[in-house]
């Protein structure tokens, strides 16, 4: 397995280790962020609805 890097969007929390997050646009990143949760049914996922999470993948739970 390789270990990437991926960095926590600023706005959605959203792990990516692209420049620009593919689920909000924003190209603001933190690289310190703690633990994580992945979405895979975000429309009828609880965790989705707490976190305000839109789009399938993975987020950062604590991140800012
Ligand atoms: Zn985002």
């Amino acid at each position: 397995m390789a270990t990437e890097k991926k960095k926590a969007c600023k706005e959605c929390g959203y792990l990516t280790i692209e420049k620009e997050c593919p689920s909000c646009g924003s190209k603001s990143f933190l690289e310190k962020h703690k633990g994580k949760v992945v979405i895979f049914n975000s429309k009828s996922s609880i965790v989705s609805e707490k976190l305000n999470i839109k789009n399938n993948g993975m987020y950062a739970l604590k991140y800012g």
